[in-house]
């Protein structure tokens, strides 16, 4: 990787951004001179998003104002072609458990067959963050749990208002 100019993607659902995320990317954005958070714009993948791409777009716009270096584009091609479309050299994915391994291991080996030249960085979630997922915290806000602690400010409210639809 050159030692200037290094961009790396942040592919991802997003549904909806969690602090788990945010602290994925600051982190990157000390690592990386730009960091694009991509936001994955299937309609058809895994039944659909509660959030359109447009939504959670303006969720993570509102959490990473803080982080000069990081802005969000949503993609509907491969990650790689996607990687290479903006010019970066890296991907950076967070690592949660043993299930994100074992999943991102399989997708770094395909990845790589396809873009040898970009590298793969993965980084272990933080401790207090490690068991959080934005399915988890639709689950929880659909039984009615607190997760104003869970995610950035204003997606807890909208969360609510998206699951009374
Ligand atoms: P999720 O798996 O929660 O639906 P995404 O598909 O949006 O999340 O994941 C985007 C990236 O963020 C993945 O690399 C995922 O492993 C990572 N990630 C998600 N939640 C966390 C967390 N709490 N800590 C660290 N990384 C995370």
């Amino acid at each position: 990787m050159p030692l200037s100019n290094r961009i790396a993607i942040c592919p991802g659902s997003y549904d909806p951004v969690t602090n788990g995320h945010v602290d994925i990317l600051e982190r990157a954005a000390e690592m990386f001179d730009e960091v694009i958070v991509a936001v994955v714009d299937l309609p058809v993948r895994k039944g659909g998003t509660l959030f359109t791409a447009e939504e959670r777009l303006g969720f993570l716009d509102g959490c990473t104002g803080h982080l000069s270096n990081v802005r969000s584009q949503a993609f509907s091609n491969l990650v790689v072609d996607f990687a290479r479309e903006v010019g970066a050299k890296a991907i950076v994915k967070g690592l949660r458990s043993i299930s994100d391994f074992s999943y991102e291991f399989e997708m770094y080996a395909l990845n790589q067959r396809l873009a040898p030249e970009i590298e793969s960085v993965y980084l272990m979630a933080s401790p207090q963050y490690s068991f959080l997922s934005s399915s988890g915290v639709k689950e929880l806000a659909t039984f009615g749990g607190d997760i104003q602690d869970l995610v950035p400010d204003g997606v807890s409210e909208r969360l609510q208002e998206a699951l009374a639809r």
